[in-house]
């Protein structure tokens, strides 16, 4: 019984998201920008925007593997190395900015994973039976326009 629509294997999940992946099909890209998510899978179908609560997780997890990352490194350096301060603050800091920014896009996703495999917020359902995606917006070509709630910016034109 392989049902990789309803069998949702959590360590997969967690990997699949890690690398910025639909969850569900592991094919289709997770993200349409840097820390966007897309609407629904372009491969699958799987919506995600729409289904996610990731909220304040990623980025509390991105400090906490982070600051345990850099700090220890910083102070064994400290020992043993005699450099100005100065030159603490011109390798850590970029060092600790970098790492930050390169980890939050992929505990992200991996907290999208999660969230997929143990089938928090909107992803409860199979997505046979999907939440209604526009194909513009799964397509990532979704404009202003096209959102629901949200009124076109107008073309200039038609101004009454
Ligand atoms: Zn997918």
């Amino acid at each position: 019984m392989d049902d990789p629509v309803n069998d949702r294997n959590v360590t997969q999940a967690l990997r699949r998201g890690f690398l910025g992946r639909c969850p569900c099909c592991g094919e289709g890209r997770l993200f349409g920008r840097f820390l966007k998510t897309v609407p629904a899978c372009t491969t699958c179908g799987q919506p995600i925007d729409a289904c996610h609560r990731a909220d304040d997780a990623p980025p509390y997890f991105t400090m906490l593997l982070v600051g345990h990352l850099t700090v220890p490194m910083m102070l064994a350096m400290q020992m043993e190395t005699r450099l100005p301060d100065i030159a603490y603050l011109a390798i850590w800091l970029p060092v600790t900015g970098l790492l930050a920014l390169a980890l939050l896009q992929p505990i992200k996703g991996a907290v999208v994973g999660l969230q997929w495999a143990l089938r928090m917020h909107g992803f409860e359902t199979p997505h046979a039976d999907p939440i209604q995606v526009p194909q513009s917006a799964a397509m990532g070509l979704g404009t202003a326009s096209t959102l629901p709630g949200r009124p076109g910016l107008g073309t200039g034109g038609a101004v009454t």
